[in-house]
């Protein structure tokens, strides 16, 4: 069995000509082609920076994703986007609102997979928003209650996860970063989790972040995907005593480098985590990867925070002879 395999949550930061392309062609400047042949660019330098420094399972970027539910919201039947609504601190974002039956026009994520699976011969995680989160982050003015609209969404999700599967995504990533903020709806967002992967072939994550682990924990571990991505670095591994008190029995992919913080964590700090995590987990169940999208950082404090967590995983590989 592989041990400590290395990979990323999703989001890589825009380089600088796809930041100019996207404010052009919102100012109608440049056609959705030429958007695109940008954001396909931005993909392969994303590929490449990762098989350069060695990462097992890759990302595509999301560089054609702004907010990851209007992404979604916008594709499909059934939402409007509203104006800008602010989030945390003073970010914000345009939030999708629910005004009819919500509905799959076409297949949403399958063509960005597609094209960054054919530029390399390393597994590329074909990447979704859950349903539990797509509707924490709307407006509902149309279905009965928040249940109504997580199953119908779930139901969406599964359908454009059968396509991602057909198309060849070996690994499918769900995330459902809303689930830790409201414990008490993790029973929906567990049945909600059940329909999107009913059924998959395909190895299935969901990664949750915002650190609240305990007041799911340990009922988080049955949600049903093969692996937890999860946030740790940001909360000094204090996810590690859960784990110490109940073990995980499924997959765990570890966030070893804090994406909100410029400094760039040293190799003897990085390995420090992972140690540590080792002490609870299976090299073979414990994946490594930071705590969330790299998209807020720049492309080099991504690139020296990536760069540093491989070394980190070399070299513990190498002080405990693990393959
Ligand atoms: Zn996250």
């Amino acid at each position: 069995m592989a041990a400590l395999l290395t990979t990323s949550v999703g989001s890589f930061p825009k380089p600088d000509y796809l930041l100019k392309a996207r404010s052009a062609f919102a100012r109608g400047e440049i056609s959705r082609e030429q958007l695109a042949a940008e954001e396909r660019r931005a993909t392969e330098a994303c590929i490449r920076l990762q098989e350069r420094l060695g990462i097992d399972l890759l990302v595509h970027g999301e560089m054609e994703r702004g907010d990851m539910t209007t992404y979604f919201a916008e594709q499909l039947e059934g939402f409007a986007i509203s104006g800008l609504v602010r989030s945390y601190g003073n970010r914000y974002y345009r939030k999708p609102i629910v005004v009819g039956p919500i509905g799959r026009r076409r297949p949403m994520a399958v063509e960005a997979f597609t094209f960054a699976q054919s530029l390399t011969s390393r597994p590329v995680k074909g990447m979704l928003t859950g349903p539990y989160t797509m509707a924490d982050w709307s407006f509902n003015d149309h279905y009965p209650n928040r249940r109504a609209l997580v199953l119908r969404l779930a139901e969406v999700i599964h359908e454009e996860a059968v396509d991602l599967e057909r198309a060849g995504a070996r690994y499918i990533q769900i995330d459902e970063p809303a689930v830790s903020t409201r414990p008490e709806e993790i029973e929906l967002a567990i049945e909600a989790l059940g329909i999107v992967t009913r059924g998959l072939s395909a190895h299935t994550i969901t990664h949750i972040c915002y650190g609240h682990f305990e007041t799911i924990y340990p009922r988080m571990l049955d949600l049903p995907v093969d692996q937890l991505d999860l946030e740790a670095a940001n909360n000094d591994f204090a996810i590690l005593e859960l784990f110490r008190r109940h073990r995980p029995h499924k997959e765990i992919a570890l966030g070893v480098v804090d994406v909100h913080s410029h400094r760039v964590e040293p190799v003897e700090e990085i390995k420090k985590g992972i140690l540590a995590a080792l002490e609870v987990l299976e090299p073979d169940q414990l994946y490594v990867d930071p705590d969330c999208g790299l998209k807020t950082r720049t492309w080099e404090e991504a690139e020296q925070k990536l760069a540093n967590m491989v070394e980190a995983v070399r070299q513990v590989k190498a002080e405990r002879g693990l393959e």
